[in-house]
């Protein structure tokens, strides 16, 4: 048997627009699971790239594979609910309550009301969002950082092996932010899930990622683990972009074995 495609598989891809090239020959493989970051400074094409990888924009050239099979040539509708969706602004319906919101995609599946409403409240429950509390609120009633989650539980709802994720923390206060990424991360329903993130926050990148993919000009100058993106920077421009918190990432990236023979003895002698 011939071994399986991986799950995303981006070849040579470019968008063009009249004067402007806002992603340039980007070609890259994911397999089950991963989690790729596109980090990057505002305007670098991230939101493009990824738009690209469920049709909400059509590449100017090359391609994009699901699973061996090429996006161009199936119904963009019947693409996009194998894959979540989750984007800064949330978009959650506001004359809808937190559990239509999340029932929206299942309805569309033809999914029984029973089975729904279960994984309305499964989910709902396992982002901290107590459904006796919050399923019949309406997203005006909610924080941010409530919106926030309620816009990765509908994501989530009909459970598509793939997450595109564009800034899903963006709109949050950097507190909120932290504690939510801390959830996002212990959640065992995306430990299974193949992911494409996009942010422009170092840290995040550095905590969410297996593989980072820093872009600049629409060209990835760098696809690696942080670890390689940090120690082996591929020039000048990876080097500089994380110059200003380099001694904090290297200390979160280093594994307790790297750090051990820099640590005073008495401190692990006693574990
Ligand atoms: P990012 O998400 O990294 O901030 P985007 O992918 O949104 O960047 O945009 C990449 C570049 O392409 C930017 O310079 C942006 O101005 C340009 N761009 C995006 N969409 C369009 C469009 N519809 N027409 C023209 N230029 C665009
Ligand atoms: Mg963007």
């Amino acid at each position: 048997m011939a071994p399986a495609p991986p799950v995303i598989r981006v070849r040579d891809l470019s968008k063009h627009y009249p004067g402007h090239v806002a992603v340039q020959n980007v070609s890259f493989e994911l397999a089950l699971g991963e989690t790729l970051v596109l980090l990057g400074p505002s305007g670098c094409g991230k939101t493009t790239l990824l738009k690209m990888l469920n049709r909400l924009i059509e590449p100017t050239s090359g391609t994009v594979e699901i699973n061996g099979v090429v996006v161009g040539r199936q119904q963009p509708e019947v693409l996009r609910r194998g894959i979540g969706y989750v984007i800064q602004q949330v978009g959650l319906l506001p004359h809808y309550t937190v559990a239509e919101n999340v029932g929206v995609v299942p309805r569309l599946l033809g999914h029984a009301p029973t089975a729904i409403a279960e994984r309305t409240n499964a989910l709902l429950t396992r982002l901290h969002l107590p459904p006796k509390r919050f399923a019949h609120q309406y997203p005006h009633q909610l924080s941010g950082g409530q919106q926030q989650r309620v816009g990765l539980a509908r994501a989530l709802a009909a459970d598509p092996p793939i997450m595109l994720l564009d800034e899903p923390f963006g709109a949050l206060d950097p507190v909120t932010r932290a504690g939510i990424r801390r959830k996002f991360r212990e959640l065992e329903e995306l430990r299974t899930k193949t992911m494409v993130l996009v942010t422009h926050d170092v840290t995040e990148a550095f905590e969410l990622a297996d593989r980072i993919a820093l872009l600049n000009g629409g060209q990835i100058q760098q696809l690696g683990t942080p670890h390689e993106l940090l120690f082996r920077p591929a020039n000048d421009f990876v080097r500089d972009f994380f110059a200003a918190e380099r001694l904090a990432l290297q200390l979160h990236t280093l594994r307790l074995r790297e750090l051990l023979p820099f640590l005073p003895p008495a401190l692990y002698r006693l574990h």
